[in-house]
């Protein structure tokens, strides 16, 4: 193979390095790290980490000395061009590296909001460390915020901020919270949860200007006409691949850089992974592009097994979680295409699981406070089982027996 350089330092960047390492891969391996951290954790930048009072070590993958006594080469630059004629990436300080295989794990960017004023200090965003501790070191009870997208981010940042006694107004565009991702039971769940602990939700609206006084943020106005006072405006409205190395070095990208089945590109010698990758699903059919830590680090497993030779197709089972404030929501399959929604557990104690179907076939489990449910989906549709929606339906019914 070679050298193995990878482009990316994130959840998947950091896996594939760790993978091949413990499947004893002898040669060199760089990470180039464009953020000026440790390789870290995102997950608890909009949950943990902003609530708490734990410094950036607390989020590391791993020590430096990690790094060291593995000889995974940490880089901490830019990749500015690749040349797959010559196998060389060009860095951003000017120096250049020669590959074998390269790995994309460039991940995704937040999907800035253009609307007047967005530009403004008030106006935060959050993905990366440095945007995390920002707003960590800004919020103070009383202050006004308004969350722009109730997506997962959105949301688990109102319930942080409100925690820490914020005002706080949520508006999304769709008729529902998280509507891209969960079913209507969970949205109205998650609803009547952040209402009951004080924060406004305003659905089938857009914000169309950030109101200021000089640089100073006063508030957002409404589609609607409506206008909500705020100090502080925090934008979750998604991510953008970052796909722009790879299209420049005459690789096909679409809505992410385009792998097929084994998470290779169009050129044998590179792979993309994670976020920014775009990959033939064997086990859906299609495409797909993922954005979770099960798929950054499954993909880089896959890749790490394939560069010291086991190949496989990439088939691992999607599963996602977000911690809402008292509420722990978490996902196994994609229920995608479902035409039915049994419930399991009890709505109104607060823990229940929607199990999606289409047909008689179970797509996914979308479960709040039912850790065992979720365990249990990820089992059986790992293993591409299913149960029928009357034994989902029937409490007295053993999922475990599903299982043998
Ligand atoms: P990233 O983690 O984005 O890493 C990509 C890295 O590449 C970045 O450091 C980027 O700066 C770097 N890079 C890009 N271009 C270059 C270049 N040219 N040169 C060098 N470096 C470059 N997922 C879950 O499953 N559960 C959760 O609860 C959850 N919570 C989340 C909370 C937040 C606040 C965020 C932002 C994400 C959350 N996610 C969660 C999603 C999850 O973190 C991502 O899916 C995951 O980080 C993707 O990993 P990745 O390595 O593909 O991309």
């Amino acid at each position: 193979t070679g050298s193995v350089i990878i482009v990316g330092a994130g959840h998947a960047g950091f896996q594939v390095a760790a993978s091949l390492r413990q499947a004893g891969f002898s040669e060199r391996i760089a990470l180039i790290n464009d953020e000026g951290h440790l390789p870290y954790q995102r997950p608890p930048l909009s949950k943990a980490y902003l609530k708490g009072t734990g410094g950036p070590e607390t989020l590391m993958f791993r020590p430096e000395k990690f790094y060291h006594d593995n000889k995974i080469e940490l880089i901490t630059d830019r990749a500015h061009a690749i040349d797959r004629n010559a196998r060389k990436v060009a860095l951003a300080s000017g120096t250049s590296l020669d590959y074998g295989h390269l790995v994309f794990a460039t991940g995704a960017r937040n999907r800035l909001l253009d609307i007047p004023n967005a530009k403004l200090d008030a106006v935060r965003y959050l993905r990366i460390l440095d945007e995390s501790q920002a707003l960590r070191d800004l919020i103070a009870p009383g202050m006004r915020v308004v969350v722009i997208g109730a997506g997962f981010i959105g949301l688990e940042f109102a319930a942080t901020a409100r925690g820490k006694g914020l005002e706080v107004d949520v508006v999304e565009l769709a008729s529902r919270v998280m509507a891209r991702a969960v079913t209507a039971e969970i949205s109205e769940f998650s609803q009547s949860r952040h209402a009951a602990a004080g924060i406004r939700i305003h659905l089938g609206v857009q914000v169309t200007a950030i109101e200021a006084d000089g640089a100073k943020v006063t508030g957002v106005s409404l589609s609607n006409g409506t206008h909500i006072p705020a100090d502080l405006v925090v934008v979750g409205v998604g991510v953008l691949p970052n796909v722009e190395l790879a299209a420049e070095a005459g690789l096909p990208v679409a809505s992410g850089i385009i792998v097929d089945e084994h998470l290779l590109t169009a050129d044998p010698d590179i792979s993309a992974i994670g976020d920014c990758a775009l990959y033939t699903s064997k086990r859906f059919g299609g495409s797909l592009r993922l954005e979770s830590v099960q798929n950054a680090t499954d993909h880089a497993r896959c890749v790490a097994s394939r560069l010291t030779g086991k190949t496989e197709v990439y088939d691992g089972l999607p599963w996602f979680w977000s911690d809402q404030g008292p509420d722990k929501l978490q996902m196994a399959g994609l229920t995608t295409g479902y035409d039915r929604v049994v419930v399991r557990g009890d709505r109104a104690q607060g823990a229940f699981s929607a199990f999606c179907y289409r047909g008689d076939r179970l797509l996914g489990i979308e479960s709040v406070n039912r850790a065992g449910d979720h365990m249990f989906g990820r089992r059986l549709l790992g293993a591409g089982g299913s149960i029928t929606p009357e034994q989902a339906a029937d409490a007295s019914f053993d999922l475990k027996s599903a299982l043998s």
